[in-house]
């Protein structure tokens, strides 16, 4: 089984794609790590990630077993990485991998922006989570303060909105629910409430 899980920027999309994949025994990638990664590779080299060249270069070497998770969820990364994914061959650089991940057995659930639309599009299961702005930059701010970073929540709003609309804006893989997705709003939903509802839609879909 495949669960295709999209959502725009702190939805909860990450969180629940971990549980369902924790309770059907299936593999998880947070694809939103490669575009990290590719943005990390970038900033770290000294460039600005709207180096169309040097972010196609570093998504044709990442490697995912190497990922250092808090670098790559760092505030500047994530911002960097939005700028990445707008580059067309920085996502086709990335697109075997993925969909590789995908077809090996017993499945996989896989969390990102394209993945029910481009990626999986024949997914078992699609679900579109999202919630509101101010939600998610609460959610997203809380969340950076218990890694230590300093955030602003005005800010980290204002950041999210603009991320965003870079997302689904952009001319290749856009952010956007796929036709046959489940919308799934977490934004009055704590953790658990919003993993029984995403495992009641997968129960579903599966019958
Ligand atoms: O999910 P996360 O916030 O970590 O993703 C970081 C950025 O990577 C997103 O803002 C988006 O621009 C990009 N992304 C993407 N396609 C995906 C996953 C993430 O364009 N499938």
């Amino acid at each position: 089984m495949i669960i295709a899980i999209d959502g725009p920027a702190a939805s909860g999309k990450g969180t629940l794609a971990k549980k369902l994949a924790a309770h059907y025994g299936l593999r998880h990638l947070d694809t939103g790590l490669l575009y990290r990664a590719v943005a990390l590779a970038v900033i770290t080299a000294g460039h600005k990630p709207s180096d169309r060249d040097r972010a196609i270069a570093a998504a044709k070497t990442i490697d995912p077993a190497k990922f250092d998770e808090t670098q790559l969820k760092r505030y500047d990364v994530g911002e960097g990485s939005s700028v990445v994914s707008a580059i067309p061959e920085v996502r086709a650089a990335l697109f075997n991998l993925q969909q590789e991940f995908a077809a090996a057995p017993p499945g996989a659930v896989l969390d990102g922006r394209d993945i029910g639309t481009v990626i999986c599009p024949n997914a078992e299961v699609k679900i579109f989570v999202t919630a509101s702005p101010e939600v998610r930059a609460q959610r997203r701010t809380n969340e950076l303060r218990g890694r230590g970073e300093t955030a602003d929540e005005k800010a980290v709003l204002a950041d999210i909105i603009a991320r965003d609309e870079r997302d689904r804006s952009r001319s290749t893989a856009p952010l956007a629910q796929a036709k046959d997705a489940h919308l799934l709003d977490t934004s009055t939903l704590g953790i658990e409430a919003a993993f029984q509802a995403a495992l009641a839609l997968v129960e579903k879909a599966r019958r």
